[in-house]
């Protein structure tokens, strides 16, 4: 009795400290370079700063460690070596694994040979349109098969492995953990067009995430309200080069060795696990819009996640109410699954 009493009063104490002091919502921000890519980080509250720190070290670490040509790196190693023990690749192939699988194939790391041929690679090389047995050759050492693991060791029989389809959604997991890990609860970081998202706003209302026009980098689809998840989009029209007035990009279809043609431009995908965000939004560019969509309802138990796709044909597909279509654009939005 004694202790209900001294706990009540313990709770009524605290109760009436925090209703004393207004709760510090300082906004603390970072921009990192990481991943080729330019971050914005924004955390919220008084523990903002040391988590803002970690997530920064945490960045340029994994960084370090995922980039295929960085020399030192994990991937180097494995790619180079055909071995290597580290506990992070050997996760993201666990994970790529389980991902290729789902997708039929649409998202595979082992595709980096045939990215190097396409001058899609790790180094400076030349873009070009390789030959068909360039592209055979190459795509005989392609398959996750290829790939032997256990515990944080891996071997590669054979090919290479790129892991440049999840690993900036490795990365957004990883800040976000360990942001919240140092006691903030509302940050949103800003991976280079790819969010994420930790909470809510500071005054507890939702995120409001405005999803990009692929065809015009300062113009917007509409806007995702949303919290403590991911929001990850790839595009045919990040990289790519022409030739003889075609365009080739860097999305590769593991089944053909080509770009990609699925008659998608760019897939967002909104999923509270960063890594499955980022390497579904690959493997949906390759899927085209009818896969994914089986694909959404085959995970809809084990990974739930929501699409917005904008296809050649102009039109933006979307499968969330939380999508608030922009006005005034060209596109036709359809509601769909
Ligand atoms: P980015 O954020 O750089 O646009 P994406 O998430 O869109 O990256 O993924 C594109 C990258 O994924 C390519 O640059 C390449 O490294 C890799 N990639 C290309 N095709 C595939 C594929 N079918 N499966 C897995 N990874 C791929
Ligand atoms: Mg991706």
């Amino acid at each position: 009795m004694k202790k209900c009493a001294f706990a009540f009063i313990l709770t009524l104490c605290l109760l009436l400290a925090a209703c004393g002091k207004p709760v510090d919502t300082t906004a603390h921000t970072r921009t990192v370079f990481a991943m080729d890519t330019v971050m914005n980080l924004t955390v919220y509250g008084k523990d903002g700063e040391a988590a803002i720190d970690a997530a920064e070290q945490e960045l340029y670490r994994l960084d370090a460690q995922l980039a295929r040509g960085v020399e030192d790196s994990a991937v180097y190693k494995l790619n180079d070596l055909g071995a290597v023990n580290d506990a992070t690749v050997a996760y993201l192939l666990q994970e790529s694994l389980a991902i290729n699988d789902a997708t039929d194939g649409a998202f595979d790391p082992t595709i980096a040979p045939v990215l190097e041929l396409w001058g899609f690679g790790s180094g400076a090389g030349e873009h070009r349109v390789p030959t068909e047995a360039e592209l055979a050759a190459a795509l005989a050492g392609v398959g996750m098969d290829n790939i032997h693991m256990e515990g944080a060791q891996v071997a590669l029989e054979d090919g290479e492995v790129d892991l440049g389809g999840i690993a900036k959604g490795w990365a957004g997991q990883r800040a976000k953990d360990l942001i919240a890990a140092n006691g903030a609860k509302s940050a949103v970081l800003d991976l280079g067009g790819d969010v994420a998202l930790l909470g809510r706003k500071p005054d507890d209302s939702m995120w409001r995430v405005a999803v990009k026009d692929p065809a015009d980098g300062n113009a917007f689809l509409g806007v995702l309200t949303a919290a403590d998840t991911f929001v990850m989009t790839s595009g045919v029209y990040e990289r790519y080069f022409e030739e003889n007035g075609v365009r080739y990009h860097h999305i590769i279809d593991p089944k053909t060795g080509y770009p990609a043609e699925s008659g998608l431009v760019s897939a967002t995908v909104i999923c509270a696990d960063g890594v499955w965000a980022d390497a579904l939004a690959t493997a949906v560019c390759v899927m085209g819009a009818d896969k994914a969509l089986d694909l959404r309802e085959s995970l809809s138990e084990t990974m739930p996640f929501e699409l917005i796709l904008v296809t050649e044909d102009g039109r933006v597909l979307y499968t969330c109410d939380s999508f608030a279509p922009g006005t005034g654009s060209d596109y036709t939005y359809e509601q769909i699954g």
